[in-house]
């Protein structure tokens, strides 16, 4: 009997037009994680649910089924400013991608509406409020064309006590009751079970495919440190750890971002300010610059960076404490989507704490509400004083069991826990003193001083030298005592109220007094833990030897000029990870080169030339 010499049907690609797809177009030769399953059930037609982390490969699960199926893939996204890179990275790819959004002109936009109707495209994207409940002229639009699935990205941007919640995003309910027959894939990197259920319920997406992917990000070292000087701090992490890398600074207030900014520069780094209270063109010049130019440290609050796709974000440095964990996941999950070592640095202090808490008291809404924030902070605060594994905490709060990791502070240079019930009690009945001897609350400092025994102004004004705890505390520091407060704050054994921050008891407070209870607390190691310690971790990238280390840095330049003229990031042209691989493989040929990851046909054509020019030059 003849063997059938089809090479067609020898190639598993031919019979597998995801996979062939995924190396022709995006250059990678499989499919990671869950990303096939999702893949398969949209393009036979079905709802998807998609909770993966950040550089999980979430795009990918709609991109490869809207080139698969017929008609126009449609991408709900909240990220206006980010459609172009997108779609020109995309474009990069050979794939035919659009945007609508209201930075268009007439012209633009018309052009974009007839490709669209040609179905010329394979995916457009669309702002959330273009859609307008149904009656927009971008919904009407939608009516005329084929669709082949609509994306909502950011989903989590549906549930309403979210931190991200946008009002156009409760109206995206009506796609399914407008197009029954068109798959829906909702995807977001927000994990926790609440937000998963009201993303569910809000998109009735409760017959669709569930996938959750694993939430671990092992190329992020998470590091919490005591803030003592934030700024020296947070120097010494650039200087020593990331010199020259791309990162960002998170601050919670548009001042401090300002300041924050202003002392780098002034320190010979290259730093920018983003915040909401700057004008428009300046946000989107700073963040144009950030995606586009290479190791610039972006200084920021949360208004910064929701779906930011630069790939090679070395830190993630927090000056303020996030208010929740999911807060803090998803600002950290930033850095490192490439896969290459990266750090998550958080300081904080006692002042966070209660600032913290003073802001959820005086925030409005009802007392739900208040329970809902303050249950966040908690949360994080725990994650603040675990003498656990970082990463063991912050998997445990999204349902995920693991072991140590090997890759956090705590696992690279373990803290002790100490029996703190004795300072404890003797700040607490300070504060009791004051409340019932004095009838007066002060802020931590004063209490401080008394333990210590400081006759300062304030002391002697109101005779505080006279209480009988005064000059009691001497065997601790100041900085000791402080970690004292913080601590029994977290642990929710101290209260804070008013508007001062003043420190009062709670109903917990009593059992520790009574010495009914034991307080155990998290002791800082002497030395702080440096990235350096942890290149011989478990996520440590080799270091390229010397000759791929030329060629990785003829590569860079390469592409730092290819991306000027072509108007796009550096990451759009080709990622890090892929010039290291392309550096240390050194291939001889196109044919060579077209196996390494991240290079796919469209690449291949349009700069493979060029790439083996550089890397043998
Ligand atoms: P997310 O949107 O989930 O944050 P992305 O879709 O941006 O993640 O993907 C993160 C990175 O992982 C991208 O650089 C992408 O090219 C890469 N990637 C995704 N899927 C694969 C795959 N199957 N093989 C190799 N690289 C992949
Ligand atoms: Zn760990």
């Amino acid at each position: 009997m003849d063997v059938i010499e089809d090479p067609a049907l020898q190639d598993p690609a031919i019979q597998d037009p995801a996979l062939e797809v995924l190396g022709r177009v995006f250059g990678y030769d499989a499919f990671r994680g869950p990303q096939r399953e999702v893949v398969d059930h949209v393009v036979a037609g079905g709802d998807a649910l998609v909770l993966m982390p950040t550089g999980g490969g979430k795009s990918l699960c709609y991109q490869v089924p809207a080139l698969l199926r017929d008609g126009v893939g449609v991408v709900i996204s909240p990220l206006i400013a980010l459609m172009q890179d997108q779609v020109d990275t995309l474009r990069t790819l050979g794939v035919r991608a659009g945007f609508l959004n209201s930075s268009q002109d007439r012209a633009e936009r018309r052009a974009v509406e007839e490709a669209f109707l040609a179905e010329e495209l394979d995916l457009l994207y669309v702002a959330p409020e273009s859609l307008g409940g149904g009656a927009s002229p971008t919904a009407r639009l939608l009516e005329r064309g084929r669709i082949a699935l609509f994306a909502i990205d950011e989903a989590h941007c549906v549930a309403q006590w979210g931190h991200d919640f946008r009002p156009d995003y409760l109206a995206l309910s009506m796609l399914h009751e407008r197009w029954p027959d068109v798959p829906r894939i909702a995807l977001t990197a927000t994990a926790t079970r609440a937000t998963h259920t009201e993303i569910s319920t809000r998109l009735q997406l409760d017959d669709a495919l569930h996938v959750v992917a694993g939430f671990d990000r092992p190329n992020i070292q998470y590091r919490i440190a005591p803030k003592n000087e934030p700024r020296k701090q947070l120097l010494d992490l650039l200087r020593t750890e990331h010199p020259g890398d791309a990162g960002i600074v998170y601050c919670l207030s548009r001042a401090s971002v300002e300041k924050t900014a202003e002392f780098l520069v002034g320190q010979g780094i290259a730093a920018l300010p983003y915040h909401a209270g700057l004008d428009q063109r300046t946000r989107a010049t700073h963040q144009s610059r950030f995606l586009r130019e290479d190791g610039l440290v972006m200084v920021a609050t949360i208004a910064f960076g929701m779906g930011i796709d630069k790939p090679d974000v070395r830190f993630v440095a927090h000056l303020d404490l996030p208010k929740s964990v999911e807060g803090y996941y998803q600002e950290t999950g930033r850095a490192g989507r490439d896969g290459l070592p990266s750090t998550a640095w958080l300081a904080y202090g006692l002042a966070d704490v209660v600032q913290q808490r003073k802001m959820i008291d005086s925030s409005e809404g009802d007392a739900a509400h208040r329970r809902v924030l303050s249950a966040q902070l908690d949360a994080m605060l725990a994650l603040c004083e675990t003498v656990e594994c970082r990463r063991v905490r912050l998997l445990a709060h999204f349902g995920q069991e693991s072991s140590p990791c090997g890759n956090c502070d705590t696992c690279l240079n373990p803290p002790e826990s100490w029996d703190a019930t004795v300072p404890a009690q003797m700040l607490l009945s300070t504060v009791l003193r004051l409340q019932r001897e004095r009838g007066q609350s002060f802020g931590a400092g004063q209490s401080i001083d008394i333990l210590l025994g400081r006759r300062t102004d304030k002391v002697a004004q109101h005779s505080h030298d006279e209480l009988t705890v005064f000059g009691i505390g001497t065997d601790l520091t100041e900085g000791q005592w402080r970690g004292v407060v913080r601590q029994l704050l977290a642990q929710g054994l101290l209260a804070v109220q008013g508007e001062y921050g003043t420190l009062a008891l709670n109903e917990a407070s009593g059992p520790v007094l009574r010495r009914e209870r034991e307080v155990l607390m998290r002791r800082e190691p002497d030395r702080p833990v440096r990235a350096a310690r942890a290149r011989g971790g478990k996520a440590a990238a080799p270091e390229l030897p010397a000759s791929a280390a030329g060629a990785f840095e003829r590569l860079r330049a390469w592409r730092a000029v290819t991306a000027k003229e072509q108007g796009v990031p550096a990451y759009v042209v080709f990622h890090d990870a892929t010039l290291r691989q392309i550096a240390t493989e050194e291939p001889a040929t196109l044919a060579a080169l077209g196996t390494i990851g991240g290079v796919g046909a469209t690449k291949l054509e349009k700069f493979g030339d060029q790439v083996l020019a550089a890397l043998h030059g």
